[in-house]
């Protein structure tokens, strides 16, 4: 199974949206932009939530069926590790395996030396097409860098190959043919089909490593792409840590140009491990981008159609924000619950903020008081949370503390998505232009 050109990850906490975030991808096609939709939700949403992954799959089919959408689509285990990823294996078909934990970890002396030895042919200068500077590689550099990330990269192995194994497992109960090969054609496997096969052929795998502090160069991925083709892992897709911040639900904070360069120089080691390691053919980058990366995704448009090359994109909370843009648009009592769910958020600001405290910036001064937020209409709670930077009572801090508040919406219970369901026009129309507007025409605009 291929991932297609350009595919776009979409989060849906409550899982009321799939429709209407699939309505965005049925008028990009429309536009002529072909993306495939993959709806992903990490272990930490799920447990906060009180979700599984059968809901997501759920939900994806049925926004699929209802749309009559013909083209592929995937449910992404997003960030799992081998201590979560079982519950994930049968409703998933996209894999994202986190290793970001086990970098910096000691590797196997034993293997760092074969590793060395493998690749010190690339040591002194090398040049890599499509960057104009020469990189100076030393032993000593193979070392280090196999040192810091190799043990990450064979932990990817043994989530990649546990998953393998359970979706073989299944599939010989249920006398399918053997794994190799599988069915490779199809619009995303079984699932869509109602074929109780389970292949492993079926699945998307990406690594990632962009829960970690520093970001990573592209020489260091070079050597991450050799030890993935190493350890036999067809990965489609790969998420560095790119510099910059990239804070949930708002804005990038660095220097876009050099994130376009650091961008386009990984487009260009990627293309050379294809052709050096035997790295799978269709790998393509994934940006992890925490949503609404406005800055930087004119810099992806402008890379993509440069090198002709695909992205994955992934975003994750904005969905839920559009959700409360839309309970707060209708007023009256829904705009009472958009106001509970802050009045509860400030006050359980810590417990809220401390999951997510690497990638919110919250300016206390900023937030305004609860009880201020209770005087407000329709129009000033959705223009302080609407991500609109050109309006004046856009406020980030207040966003932020929204985004991480979904635990609040989520003890709400049957009065949240009662109210989801009310107002579910509203709130579609917000879900859909979001990821349309702002988003997918922007990265993937011919
Ligand atoms: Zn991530």
């Amino acid at each position: 199974m291929k991932l297609s050109k350009y595919s776009f990850g979409i989060g849906d906490r409550f899982g009321c949206q799939g429709s209407a975030q699939l309505a965005a991808f049925i008028e990009a096609k429309k536009l002529g932009i072909e993306i495939t939709p993959v709806w992903n939700k990490s272990n930490r949403e799920h447990s906060t939530i009180h979700t599984e992954p059968d809901d997501v799959r759920k939900e994806a089919d049925k926004a699929v069926n209802d749309a009559n959408w013909d083209g592929g689509y995937f449910v992404d285990a997003d960030h799992i590790n081998l201590s979560c990823v079982d519950k994930f294996i049968g409703p998933s078909d996209f894999f994202t395996l986190d290793v970001a934990d086990y970098i910096g970890e000691e590797s196997n002396s034993a293997d760092v030396s074969d590793f060395v030895q493998k690749y010190k042919k690339f040591a002194g200068k090398l040049s890599i097409p499509g960057i104009n500077e020469k990189f100076h590689v030393s032993e000593p550099d193979l070392q280090i860098n196999a040192e810091k990330y190799l043990n990450a990269i064979k932990e990817a192995g043994n989530i990649y190959r546990h998953i393998q194994s359970v979706r073989c497992q299944v599939s010989d109960v249920s006398n399918s043919p053997p794994c190799e090969g599988g069915v490779a054609e199809g619009r995303g496997g079984f699932h869509q089909s109602n074929n109780p096969i389970i292949h492993h052929s079926n699945l998307i795998i990406e690594v990632s490593m962009d829960e970690t502090e520093k970001p990573q160069t592209p020489l260091e991925l070079l050597f991450i792409l050799a030890m993935i083709a190493d350890e036999k892992i067809p990965a489609q897709t790969i998420a560095p840590k790119f510099s910059g911040r990239f804070n949930k639900g708002v804005e990038y904070v660095g220097d876009v140009a050099q994130f376009a360069k650091e961008f386009e120089d990984d487009l260009a080691v990627i293309q050379f491990a294809i052709k050096s390691f035997g790295s799978n053919e269709n790998l393509k980058l994934s940006v992890h981008s925490g949503s609404d990366k406005f800055a930087i995704y004119p810099a992806i448009n402008k890379a993509i159609k440069k090198y002709d090359t695909g992205v994955h994109v992934k975003t994750a909370g904005t969905t839920w924000l559009e959700e409360l843009i839309g309970l707060a648009e209708s007023g009256g009592e829904a705009l009472n619950i958009a106001k509970e769910i802050y009045r509860k958020a400030f006050d359980r600001y810590d417990e809220l903020a401390a999951p997510y405290a690497t990638v919110i910036d919250i300016d206390h001064e900023e937030l305004p008081k609860p009880d201020d937020v209770d005087s407000w209409d329709s129009t000033k709670y959705v223009d302080s949370l609407r991500h609109d930077r050109t309006n004046v009572n856009y406020n980030q801090s207040f966003r932020q503390l929204l985004h991480v508040g979904y635990k609040i919406a989520a003890e709400l219970g049957d009065k949240y998505i009662n109210a989801l369901k009310e107002n579910k026009d509203i709130v579609a129309k917000n879900v859909t232009e979001n990821i349309l507007e702002r988003h997918i025409k922007i990265i993937f605009a011919k």
